[in-house]
């Protein structure tokens, strides 16, 4: 019998998805089943819990799980890398081989399965591709990924029985499955109906290579040479959108920037003429990982009704740093790449000016060497207010979104940004550029109205950005009061993949 969700993010799917639902001891929250019967394929070159560089990792190891979690049928497909655990590695079997021709070449494909969380993972093998550490930066990644996407649609004869109905393939590395599917597979009886969704989680990596390539390694006869031609070049994303029936990014805001040239990094036109097939479903956060109530690096746990709690570690966390102890200085926390995505070059030329503010500006995060050392350098002259941990370390991520009053993401473009929404669940309020994810999840408080999660600014200028930075900060030292509703609105906001969920199905149904 069909029963209401209680978020109201979540009524648009609701209306075409019949449900149930189901009470879960360990969420406590009301999961919907939905009747959605087809078979899902997620094609990834990485999943948390087993390999992670970035965002995609998370998206692959949450959606899955909470479309497993809504009755859904859906599986998820990687490269067996060499860095994946021993500890997983134990737990998989062997479900036998096969070969697989990228043009010339014939070579081994192995498939072992594991079952996590209620999630079945296919691990796809082959030493020579993935026995190497790290995952991207080879010489011969195009052809590792190549055969990865081809591997995806092979190795479903080994699946025992398993068949998708639809292949959700994402990023670069496997936007050539939907190529290698409409080109090779077409005439296999149990693969021609399959249909094909690619997410585009950053449009700015996009798998593209010199043109000799179409030949000899992807393989393609002349007539498909143009799914993936880019001036010349391969171009692997041109392929996935070209190829998929639905394209999809990661935030809605970020599907309309992609169409213009300032965003688009040279897909644009292509995605203009694609734009019937494309839109955009927001990321959400694994909400069990990131809770302050719960999360194991925190010196202190907090909730809202703790919310007092918070405060707690910001002062050990000046302590261990070597600030001044003060609970009353604001703390300004930033967690992420350090690359001119994130607006590291506003930054640059404001960060003395914040400083000068009184205020204690903690940077973790690793990227570019310019970055790296103008943090270095600044805090030779602040000590007293900047910290730089230049390291990538989960430990430390905790205790900045825990001890964090602020948080600091003015990004240059952003598909969607998860640091943001980690932050607004810590009750670190989020200072933000209006781009993409961050403009579709942080809204800007409006004192008449109370309404409002963060501090946002529009225009890429470094002086927006420091205004920005002034408000947040004059609010947090004299409006108390509303401080208290923004942290209120913040923390109570829904960014669970439960509902994020319904959406994808909605999508799929679509097919
Ligand atoms: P990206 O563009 O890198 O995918 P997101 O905001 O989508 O940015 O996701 C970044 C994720 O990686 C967040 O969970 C953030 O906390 C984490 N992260 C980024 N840099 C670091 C670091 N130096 N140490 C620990 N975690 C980090």
């Amino acid at each position: 019998m069909p029963t209401e969700s209680k978020t109201k993010k979540a009524t648009t799917a609701k209306k075409t998805a019949t449900a149930k639902t189901v009470k879960q001891e360990s969420a406590k929250k009301e999961v919907v089943k939905t009747d959605f019967d087809k078979k899902i394929l997620f094609a990834t070159s990485e999943a948390v819990p087993f390999i992670k560089t970035g965002g995609l990792a998370d998206v692959a190891g949450a959606l899955p799980k909470a479309l497993v979690d809504s009755g859904v049928d859906c599986r998820v497909i990687l490269p067996l890398y060499m860095d994946i655990k021993q500890e997983y590695r134990d737990k998989m079997e062997f479900l036998g081989n096969t070969y697989i021709n990228l043009s010339w070449r014939n070579q081994y494909c192995g498939l072992f399965k594991a079952v996590h969380e209620g999630v079945t993972y296919y691990f796809v093998d082959n030493e020579y591709y993935f026995k190497r550490s790290g995952l991207y930066g080879y010489y011969d990644d195009g052809e590792r990924f190549a055969f990865f996407s081809k591997a995806v649609l092979e190795s479903i004869s080994l699946m025992e029985g398993f068949c998708p109905d639809i292949i959700h393939s994402n990023d670069w590395q496997t936007a050539l499955t939907p190529v290698f599917l409409d080109v090779f597979f077409r005439g296999d009886e149990r693969l021609k109906n399959i249909k094909t969704v690619y997410t585009i989680h950053n449009i700015e990596f996009q798998g593209r290579y010199s043109g000799y390539i179409a030949g000899d390694v992807l393989g393609l006869p002349d007539w498909a040479r143009e799914f993936v031609d880019y001036s010349g070049d391969v171009n692997y994303m041109k392929g996935g959108i070209e190829r998929a029936n639905k394209v999809t990014t990661v935030s809605q805001t970020y599907a309309q920037e992609i169409l213009n040239s300032y965003y688009g990094y040279g897909m644009n036109n292509i995605l203009v003429n694609r734009q019937y097939k494309l839109s955009g479903i927001i990321n959400g956060i694994d909400e069990k990982a990131y809770d302050p109530k719960t999360d194991k690096h925190a010196y202190v746990n907090y909730d809202l009704s703790t919310f007092g709690d918070k405060v707690k570690n910001k002062l050990k966390f000046q302590e261990d740093l070597g600030l001044p102890i003060d609970e009353n200085i604001p703390m300004i926390g930033m967690v992420g790449r350090l690359t001119h995505q994130k607006g590291l070059d506003l930054i640059e030329h404001i960060i003395t000016r914040v400083l000068d503010m009184g205020v204690q500006l903690v940077v973790l995060g690793t990227g570019d060497y310019k970055y790296e050392e103008m943090l270095r350098s600044v805090q030779i002259r602040y000590p007293n207010n900047l910290r730089s941990l230049i390291t990538f370390s989960s430990d430390l991520a905790s205790k900045v979104y825990c001890s964090s009053d602020m948080f600091l993401m003015p990004s240059k473009f952003e598909p969607c940004g998860l640091s943001q929404m980690i932050a607004m669940r810590y009750g670190a309020l989020p200072i933000v550029r209006e781009t993409g994810g961050l403009k579709d999840t942080v809204l800007p408080y409006d004192y008449t109205t109370g309404r409002g999660t963060g501090f946002t600014f529009y225009s890429y200028n470094a002086y927006d950005l420091l205004y920005a930075v002034e408000r947040a900060v004059g609010m947090y030292r004299d409006y108390k009061e509303d401080w208290a509703k923004i942290v209120n609105n913040a923390m109570t906001k829904d960014f669970s993949w439960q509902n994020i969920s319904l959406r994808y199905i909605d999508l799929y149904k679509q097919l």
